[in-house]
């Protein structure tokens, strides 16, 4: 498994704004957009080109083009609904799945209450995007379905994260033929006792889309 904590001032400086409590829930959504534009950036370095003959209004060139099939991207609902645009911005051409999980608050365990996402995903990129990975629990579970619909690449793309988060989905995969990376724009502390990332931002979908 690959971890990238990207390190860019640009990035530090919005996660700053994003952490800020005093941050109104429009401004935070606004931030959160552009900062996945900007992981995303990292999160698609590797990501399936092929060679492509194309005339310029100067001459023949070989260029290149997004592979097929088409990157799957794939938010996390709620709250992993606040960074799709910023990554669909830089990736229009690729399909969207949804996977819904709520995290029970006291056992900590996710799971799963809405699930569209394509049958067969052997031969996909998939991009898994949570803005937090505090337990690893929910992200460890959507990996889990991954594999289960055959994908052997996947990169999951978060704001922050929390050194037992990754600690556990390293753990979780450390058997499986499985190509994961975590591109993540802050590693923070630790966890609290209530399961949430220290100094982190709080609930990350309370403050996108306010409490409900
Ligand atoms: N989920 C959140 O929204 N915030 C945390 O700090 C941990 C999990």
């Amino acid at each position: 498994m690959r971890i990238l904590i990207t390190e860019h001032p640009l990035i530090s400086h919005k996660i700053t704004a994003l952490r800020d409590e005093r941050t109104p829930s429009p401004t935070f959504r606004q931030l959160a957009e552009e900062l996945v534009t900007l992981l995303a950036y990292e999160a698609t370095r590797d990501i399936r080109v092929e060679p492509v003959t194309i005339q310029t209004p100067v001459a023949k060139t070989v260029g290149m083009q997004l592979s097929q099939p088409t990157p799957v991207v794939i938010p996390i609902l709620r709250a992993g609904l606040g960074m799709l645009e910023g990554m669909t911005r830089l990736l229009p051409t690729s399909e969207v799945g949804f996977l819904g999980m709520v995290r029970n608050e006291e056992t900590l365990e996710a799971s799963t209450y809405a699930d569209r996402i394509p049958g067969n995903l052997a031969g996909r990129q998939v991009f898994l995007l949570d803005p937090m990975l505090a337990t690893g629990g929910t992200l460890i579970s959507a990996i889990e379905l991954m594999l289960q619909r055959g994908a052997t690449k996947i990169v999951a793309i978060t704001l922050l994260s929390a050194p037992e988060g990754i600690a556990a989905v390293e753990n979780a995969f450390k058997n499986e033929e499985v190509d994961i990376t975590i591109v993540t724009g802050a590693l923070d502390e630790k966890l609290n006792e209530k399961g949430y990332i220290v100094p982190g931002l709080g609930d990350a979908g309370d403050r996108l889309f306010g409490v409900v």
